[in-house]
Parts: structure tokens; sequence; C-alpha cells
């Protein structure tokens, strides 16, 4: 009997795993799953605990859905990336593995991961990787020359081009291979968990299809005109989902298609679409141009800009304490929860480096230490684009005033008012200048004054940048 070992990665999930699928395509074969923790390796790329938690959730509710269906779920844990080539070497011969299916990741580290452990399993296993996490696989959306596109807008109509000559097929959950096995409860990994809120990010495969069909089939209608307001309940809350693959895109994608089916052509669900599109473009652009993983600017001039290195500014932008509500309401909402609405990710991102002149990979890794959703592509992409440096990234002189960002996406200070309780006297006039209310009333708030002001620091930053691009 020739026996499959699916490695299971940033896909915890039964239904469309491209990996899993291909795996049990030959009913007399032993199919048998792993999934290696890594925790030395999560501490480098700066896991946060809610993530790991919400990882160790998934990895048990995927141990139970694939006993289900007769295939065992085996756990492990290294150190490193480096340890895994040896252990799956081991576990291959151990396990007398014919073949090794796994989904891609498109990290550096974890290419070179895949990379080793092929190298190490030679001529013995054969290995297949599937482009399970993205609609198209990186680079296969190029320009006429066959580069990768540097700008969202033609890449997406692209990519949409492509869409429409075949969509990518979602495949089925395998069919029990056997009877029901039980489960033994595996040992905890070696990194520190946090709780993830179940209401906010219920655990398990079915839970999130729930949440999928839930917003396509309400919500995504609604979705242009309500994304950006960050008290209300108006986007999809699935990137922890996409970003441990219990869910994939396919899945989205088909199911936005079920409800509007005239997306792909600009109709209703077309904005949400473009969403994941985005999503997609920072991850075939981590392929395209590796040093985005090394934390490397795109722009590279921008890497002379003279970053400020102010630790108590920064500690107050962390513990959401600089005096600017939207901006402290967004990182409370991230620090207490694990996810931030992206509205004010882009306006707490522009916050640290442009009114606080601080290197945005500073904020990159502190949002990976937080995020439950925590993705490198999205992250960086994020950051990048809010520092400037990035491929289509908001010109350096975009500068968000954070007093009227928050004026415009949270009028009456529902959200402000929802995280920051000691604002709850402030009248909504007020709600997004309460040091001006405070003098006016001769009162002194609990909270704190502006910790810069945003236009000296405007100028000053506008001047940095000036100088690095000259430089
Ligand atoms: P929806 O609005 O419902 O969008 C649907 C899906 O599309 C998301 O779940 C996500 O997978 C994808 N998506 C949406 N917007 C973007 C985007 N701008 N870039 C890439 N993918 C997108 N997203 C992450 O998944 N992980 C991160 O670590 C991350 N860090 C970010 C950091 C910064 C500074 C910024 C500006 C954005 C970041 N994003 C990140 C992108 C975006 O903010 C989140 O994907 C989004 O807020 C998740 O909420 P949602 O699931 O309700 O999104």
């Amino acid at each position: 009997m020739t026996t499959h070992l699916v490695w299971f990665r940033n896909d915890l999930r039964i239904n469309d795993n491209l990996a899993l699928s291909a795996a049990c395509r030959d009913p007399d074969a032993r199919v048998v799953g792993l999934f290696i923790a890594s925790p030395e390796q999560w501490r480098q790329h700066d896991m946060s605990p809610r993530q790991a938690e919400f990882i160790w959730q998934h990895v048990q509710s995927l141990s139970h859905a694939l006993a289900q269906r007769g295939i065992e779920l085996r756990v492990h844990q290294v150190g490193d990336f480096n340890d895994c080539a040896e252990y799956l070497k081991n576990f291959c011969e151990a396990q007398h593995v014919d073949a090794l299916f796994y989904n891609y990741q498109y990290e550096l580290n974890e290419r070179q991961r895949d990379a080793a452990v092929e190298k190490a399993l030679g001529r013995d296993v054969v290995c297949q990787g599937f482009d399970d996490s993205v609609l198209l696989p990186p680079g296969s959306v190029t320009t006429g020359n066959n580069e990768m596109y540097k700008v969202f807008t033609p890449f997406s109509k692209a990519f949409i081009k492509r869409l429409h000559e075949g969509l990518p097929e979602c495949v089925l959950a395998p069919l029990p291979r056997g009877d029901e096995l039980s489960v033994t409860s595996a040992e905890s990994f070696d990194y520190p968990r946090a709780d993830v809120d179940p209401m906010l990010f219920p655990i398990g495969e079915r839970a999130a299809i729930a949440k999928l069909r839930e917003f396509c089939q309400h919500p995504a209608a609604a979705y242009p005109g309500q994304r950006d307001f960050p008290a209300i309940d108006g986007t999809s809350r699935l990137s922890a989902y996409l970003a441990i693959g219990v869910l994939s895109p396919r899945q989205c994608l088909h199911r936005l298609l079920k409800e509007h089916p005239q997306a792909l052509e600009g109709g209703s669900g077309s904005v949400w679409l473009n969403e994941l599109i985005w999503r997609e473009f920072y991850r075939h652009l981590l392929v395209a141009y590796p040093k985005l993983c090394r934390h490397q600017p795109f722009i590279s001039w921008t890497d002379n800009v003279a970053w400020r290195q102010d630790n108590a500014q920064f500690v107050a932008w962390q513990k959401g304490n600089t005096g600017f509500p939207i901006v402290d309401a967004a990182m409370r909402q991230m620090n207490a929860t694990g996810w931030m609405h992206n509205r004010l990710r882009m306006v707490v991102a522009s916050f640290l480096v442009k009114d606080l002149l601080c290197d945005w990979r500073q904020g990159e890794r502190y949002f990976m230490s937080q995020l439950i959703d925590g993705d490198l592509a999205a992250n960086n992409g994020g950051w990048q684009w809010a520092a400037s440096t990035g491929t289509d990234a908001a010109p350096y002189f975009r500068i968000f005033n954070p007093t009227t960002q928050g004026e415009r996406f949270d009028k009456q200070g529902e959200f402000i008012r929802q995280w920051l309780p000691e604002l709850g006297d402030v009248p909504d006039k007020y709600i997004h200048t309460p040091w001006v209310w405070a003098e006016k009333q001769q009162l002194t708030l609990d909270y704190p004054q502006p910790i810069v002001d945003h236009k000296q620091a405007r100028i000053a930053t506008l001047a940095a940048y000036e100088v690095a691009r000259k430089s």
C-alpha cells in the first residue's frame, strides 16, 4: 500500500484544500496528516499569542474533522524551520511515506524551508506543492513584458480578465477513508497564547464558512458604503481565517459570485472582490520581490529617511495613549481583540510614520505581535503603503490628519467611545479634540494631551523625506 503524507501549514481545513484533495485521490493510498509547530520561528516572525491560540484551536478542530474521515493528524513541535527537513526525513522513513503533498507558502523563510525538505527527501519521496492560498498563482498575472505589475489597478484589471478566462475551482473535502478514528488531545505548543473572543472569531471551518455565507448574503451588498466606518460591522472579518487557511480565497470568490453574479463585471460585490485582489497583489509581490520578506523598502531611497528614535512616543502609540482619540481607540481595539478595522490600520500606520517619524518596520513588527490575522504579505504591503515606501504606495507628501480622519469616519465618536470610556462625557463636537473641550471647561481629563502637534510634525516629515529623496 502506498502512503501519502499531507503536511498542513497555513491551510488548516478539509474543504477546498488542494494538497489534501490530491493526496486522497488514490482511494487505496493510506493518508496521514502532519502539522509541525515551530515556535522558535514564530518568535522570529513576531507571531501574536492570539494567532498562536487561533492556530492551536484550529489544529484541534482539523484533527477531529480528519479523524471523522479516517485520517490521522500527527502534531509535532520543532525549534525553527531548520529542524523541519531532518524531522520530515525521519518521519517519512518511519512511516514509509511514498509521496508528500503540501500547499505552498510564499514567504522567503518558508520557501527556503520547503526547498531544504525536498532536498532532504531526495528521490525517496515524491513531493507535490500546490498554489492553494491564492486565486491565481504568483507569476501568472504579468505585464506584456512578463513582469510583475507594480501598480494595483492594472494588476486588478489583468487579474479579472484571467478570472473571466476560467475560474479556479473549489475541490471537495475528502470522502471518509475508513472508520472514524479517536483523537487524543495534542500537547500544547511551547508558545504564549492569548484568549480569542469566540463571538468575534468562532472556532472551526464550519463557523468560518457560515460567516462567509452570512457576509455574502447581506453585508457584501452594502460594503462599498459601510466599509470605511469602524463603528459599523460592515466588513467580513474573515482575515483571521484566510491568514491561517481555515478558508480559501476560492471559497470566498465562489460564495461571492453565488450571491452577486455580477461581481466580476463591476456590479454588486465587486468592491469586496477588489479587496481579495489586493490580498493577491501583495502575495504575488512577495514572490516577485523577495527583498520585501527581508523588510526592505520597495523604493530604495526611502531607506535614507532619518527616522526618529523616540521610545516614549512609540510606547504611547502602542498603548493607545497618543492623545488623538481615533488613533488610540484603534490601537486599543487591536490590543484587546487582535483585529483592527482597515481604515484605522491606515490611520494609525500613517500616524506612527508620518506624525512620529518612526521607522515603519517598528510598526510592522508591533502589528504582527498583536494581530490575529497577521500575514507577512498583507501587513508588509499595508505598512509600506502607509509609509510611502512600497509599490503603488501613497505618495510621501500625502499625510493623513488624524483629527480629520476621525471626523470623517467616526463623526459622532461612536467607535471612539467604545474603546476610550474616559471620553464618555466629552460632547460629540469635541470628541476628536478633547483637549480643546477640557481647556474650555477648565477640566483635567483622564486622557493624555496630544503627543505631537500635527502641523509641525507634517512639516518635519516632509522635510525628512525630501532630504532622503535627494540624497
Ligand atoms: P474585508 O474588508 O472583509 O476584506 C476581505 C478580505 O480581503 C480580508 O479578509 C483580507 O484577506 C483581504 N484584504 C482586505 N483588504 C486588504 C488589503 N488592504 N491588503 C491585503 N488584503 C486585504 N490584512 C491581513 O490579513 N493581515 C495583516 O497582517 C494586515 N496588516 C495590515 C497592516 C496595515 C498597515 C494595513 C493598512 C492593512 C493591513 N491588512 C492586513 C489589510 C486589511 O486591513 C485587513 O485585511 C482587513 O482589515 C481585514 O478585515 P476584514 O476581513 O473584515 O476585511
